[in-house]
């Protein structure tokens, strides 16, 4: 293909590819003592229940204030903090200071439940032996409920995972930690499956609710999420919807039954104390 483009073009792709190696190893060899300096920050989205409006949590977001190439998002470092194992003691300290931060929301105090936290796991945390007793102690640590705490683990990576592997996810959800399966729809699990989970919410990938930001909805997607509400309904299951992004939308996924959603008509990604005030507010009605 890029022969064919003849030799002009052939050295600039070159480049472009030699560029990113570069890029990625150096992102690469900074990554362990990016963690040791304290480089990465955590960003909080509400999560907001569609039924009243009220901010029941966050998803906790991780960032890295890289000193060259200034923030830096999760689909920029997660993938190569996995292929060098960074993502597990990088993993813990999400967990922890999200942990810490909720205890923080809880004593700050404001009306209704306590705000509750969702982390994302990656599947190398999910391997790791010590993710069980790891949670226990960072829990502990913070004082905080395990009720408090929401592990999100995507659909794709417990596709085929036996109950060996499920075990972990398993005892934390004993223990009363919520597991939430994310960017659900995007892989291919079937009913009977989803039923051996110890899940209790799924996660709609944004994908599915794209259809529905403007009106009149796209009606294949409206069926699609139906569907899968009143599947999740009947497994006993809670619905998030992530990417909402306008107010018709938000009306609508609440008209067909959705629990919780999650999107920039609420609130982007921001520093942990404004999550505070968006609870003490009602975003909704804001
Ligand atoms: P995710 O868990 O599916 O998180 C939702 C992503 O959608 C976030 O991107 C969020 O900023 C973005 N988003 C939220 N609302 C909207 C909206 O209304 N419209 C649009 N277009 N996007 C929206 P972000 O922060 O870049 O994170 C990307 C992914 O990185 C996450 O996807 C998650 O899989 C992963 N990630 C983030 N933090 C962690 C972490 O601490 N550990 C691990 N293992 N993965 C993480
Ligand atoms: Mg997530
Ligand atoms: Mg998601
Ligand atoms: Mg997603």
């Amino acid at each position: 293909r890029a022969k064919a483009a003849g030799g002009n073009r052939y050295e600039v792709a070159d480049a472009a590819s030699d560029a990113r190696v570069i890029a990625r190893h150096s992102l690469t060899n900074g990554l362990p003592a990016a963690l040791e300096k304290g480089e990465f920050f955590i960003e909080y989205q509400p999560l907001v229940r569609l039924e009243d409006g009220t901010v029941r949590g966050a998803e906790a977001l991780v960032r890295w204030l890289h000193p060259v190439h200034g923030v830096l998002g999760p689909d920029q470092f997660i993938t190569l903090a996995e292929n060098t194992g960074l993502i597990v003691p990088l993993g813990r300290w999400v967990l922890a200071e999200a942990a810490r931060q909720a205890r923080a929301w809880r004593d700050a105090g404001h009306d209704g439940e306590p705000l509750r936290v969702n982390v994302n796991l990656s599947p190398c945390q999910l391997r790791y032996p010590d993710l069980v007793s790891d949670t226990v102690a960072v829990l502990d640590e913070a004082g905080l409920d395990p009720a408090a705490l929401c592990l999100e683990v995507t659909e794709n990576d417990l596709i085929g995972a036996d109950e060996e592997a499920l075990r972990p996810l398993r005892q934390l959800a004993d223990l009363g930690v919520d597991i939430a399966l994310d960017d659900f729809g995007t892989g291919y699990s079937n009913l009977a499956y989803l039923r051996r989970l110890p899940v209790s919410t799924l996660k709609l990938d944004r994908s599915f609710t794209l259809g529905m930001q403007r009106a009149p909805a796209d009606p294949v997607d409206v069926k699609i999420v139906e569907g899968i509400v009143s599947l999740a309904h009947t497994l006993d299951l809670a619905v998030t919807v992530e990417g909402v992004e306008t107010g018709s939308q938000a009306e609508h996924l609440r008209m067909l039954g959705c629990d919780t959603a999650q999107g920039w008509y609420y609130a982007r990604p921001g520093p942990p104390d404004r999550l505070h005030e968006l609870a003490l507010t009602d975003v909704a009605s804001g």
